[in-house]
């Protein structure tokens, strides 16, 4: 099997690892004694991402369900998943807390249904309440087999409830958000939506495991341990640009909302996720507030 991402189908990206293919939420399925998926992409996708499932897995079923965050394109399929498997969640402890509280459920759905409508997903699905949540911390292992382990690493920043996971001993890292996106093109685009302070140290940490693939869930995988140094250093450098962009842009003013839209409007005109431009706003005014609040207002 070929690693070429064709937009639909299954490969193996390397080891007991494989990528069900999408151009826009790839999901990672680790394959063992207990078969494990990395996030849950977005609701509409569900028929679709169960067909590929039952096709790399044939009677078997996934087992666990790692989540990196509680984003509503990283957890959108999961209800629906786990009526037809029945597997238990892993996430963070903030996560966890997030996919129990019901102002979140809804605001999950929310962004679900535009999505489907992005999609022209005319279906009655909706997101609802996952069940069987374990939360975990940091220094946590999930053990797969005998020999082969994944460790847990807060990397907070992107959110508050952001974890990334590294499985052992191949080393390859899962990292959600954590290391930014990568578009078709190439571009890294940061997305320090809760702090941009967490997510440089965050990014720095992520640096540290030295990753032989970079699992991402948009778009692509990196591979090869020079390629994923090469990324995550860039995503750090394109990360301080727009620090600075922003922190221009806040000396003439302080209306974060027109701050983003001129981004918006400037940068994201060919987003790397298509999807609804209420969500792509929402993160952008987000990282405009986390460089008032951190650098600006009261600088550390
Ligand atoms: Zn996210």
């Amino acid at each position: 099997m070929g690693n070429v991402v064709t937009g639909k189908g299954i490969s193996n990206l390397r080891s007991n690892v494989f990528t069900i293919h999408d151009l826009m939420f790839p999901l990672y399925v680790i394959r063992g004694e207990k078969n494990l998926l990395v996030d849950c992409s977005i609701l509409a996708k569900t028929k679709e991402i169960k067909g590929k499932l039952n096709e790399l897995l044939g009677k078997e079923k996934i087992d666990l369900v790692l989540l990196t965050h509680s984003h509503y394109d990283h957890t959108g399929a999961c209800s629906y998943l786990q009526k037809e498997y029945g597997f238990e969640i892993i996430s963070s402890m903030r996560t966890k807390e997030i996919l129990e509280n019901d102002k979140a459920i809804e605001f999950i759905d929310n962004l679900n249904q535009k999505f489907k409508k992005v999609l022209n997903d005319r279906s009655n699905s909706v997101f609802s309440k996952p069940e069987h949540i374990r939360g975990i911390d940091e220094n946590d292992t999930i053990r797969i087999s005998g020999d082969q382990w994944i460790e847990v690493f807060a990397t907070p920043g992107h959110t508050r409830c952001s974890i990334s996971f590294l499985l052992k001993p191949e080393n390859i890292l899962f990292p959600g958000d954590a290391a930014g996106v990568i578009e078709k093109s190439g571009k890294i685009k940061p997305l320090f939506l809760s702090s941009y302070a967490l997510y440089e140290q965050s990014l720095k940490k992520l640096m540290a495991l030295k990753a032989v693939v970079l699992a991402l869930p948009h778009n692509r995988a990196i591979k090869g341990e020079n390629k994923v140094q090469e990324f995550l250093e860039s995503s750090l450098r394109e990360t301080q640009r727009l620090k600075e962009e922003i922190l221009a842009a806040l000396q003439i003013s302080t209306d974060f909302a027109s701050i983003a839209e001129n981004i918006l409007n400037r940068e994201y005109t060919l987003p790397a996720i298509m999807g609804p431009r209420e969500a792509h706003l929402i993160n952008v005014t987000a990282m405009v507030k986390s460089i008032f609040y951190e650098f600006v207002k009261d600088p550390h």
